[in-house]
């Protein structure tokens, strides 16, 4: 079974340039988990305004009915245009400061929307609602979030939380590109083992992101540091992080399959990342 820790092995020794840059910071760093308090404000920060997979998976929302469930839902990036369907959407999420971010969001949501949103502590792996959906949701690729168990234990929830007729839809890695054993700096491309992003955040903040992934790897790892490490002479410098593992498409749907789940279609998505193109699967129940 998945616990929380289970997404953070590791905190402490990151791999690649990251793991220098964490070196050179020495007793500055400050190392948080990306979902933690500290690192749910980050996240948010950096995904406000963020709209990937939101018209394809409200689009297909809109074709099912009936009572959405919203697996990892974090701050809502999702959850709104959700709840903008005119649906009641259960929203569950696992991090108590994700959760904060959440209820702030609906906080200054218009009430007709708030009023049709139930946040949830719990885990994705094993949950138990006692209610049926109509959809059941889960974006972002955040399956990714989860070990094989973890997982085995997600469809066989959502087996049986799916009302007949009921869709599951969930994003996952379409498709890995090789690296080519070359730790990046910015912009040095596809191929690269480590690839850094500069993002900017609501709030004007700055961050770069390392993802690192070697060839083959079955997990890459997110490095946010603060865009500005260089310039800042003293003071603690927060460093947020995550492990991701890689879920392809095709060992999701051998996954779901065993668990009495049956693919509808698979939608291609514009987004991934250098490396990778992803997918949202729709599925239903085995008749
Ligand atoms: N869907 C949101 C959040 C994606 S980030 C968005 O698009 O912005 C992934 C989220 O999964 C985080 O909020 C993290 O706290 C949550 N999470 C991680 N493990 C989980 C688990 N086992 N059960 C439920 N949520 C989990």
């Amino acid at each position: 079974m998945t616990s929380p820790t289970d997404t953070v092995p590791a905190l402490g020794r990151l791999p690649g340039r990251a793991g220098a840059l964490l070196a050179e910071l020495g007793d500055r760093a400050e190392l948080h988990d990306l979902y933690d308090e500290a690192g749910s404000a980050v996240y948010h920060d950096i995904t406000a305004s963020d709209t990937h997979e939101v018209r394809e998976l409200v689009a297909l929302v809109r074709q099912s009915t009936g009572p959405v469930l919203e697996l990892a839902a974090g701050s809502g990036r999702l959850t709104l245009p959700l709840l903008a369907t005119g649906r009641h959407v259960t929203a569950l999420e696992l991090s108590p400061g994700m959760l904060a971010a959440l209820d702030e969001r609906l906080a200054s949501a218009p009430v007709r929307l708030r009023e049709r949103c139930t946040p949830v502590r719990g885990d994705m792996s094993r949950f138990d609602l006692g209610q049926r959906f109509g959809a059941i949701v889960l974006g972002t690729t955040s399956v990714s979030l989860l070990d094989a168990p973890g997982r085995a234990g997600l469809f066989a929830a959502v087996r049986e939380h799916l009302a007949p007729g009921g869709r599951f839809l969930i994003s996952t890695v379409d498709d890995a590109l090789p690296g080519n054993g070359v730790e990046g700096e910015d912009g040095e491309g596809p191929g690269s083992d480590e690839n850094v992003y500069e993002l900017a955040g609501a709030s004007g903040r700055v961050y770069r992101m390392h993802e690192y992934w070697p060839s083959g790897a079955t997990t890459r790892k997110v490095t946010v540091f603060p865009g500005d490490t260089d310039g800042a002479q003293d003071g603690p410098v927060p460093v947020f992080t995550s492990s991701i593992a890689i879920v392809p498409a095709d060992l999701l749907i051998d996954e779901t399959t065993v668990a009495g789940l049956s693919l509808v279609a698979r939608h291609p998505l514009p987004t991934g990342g250098a490396r990778h193109r992803d997918v949202l699967l729709e599925m239903e129940v085995t008749a």
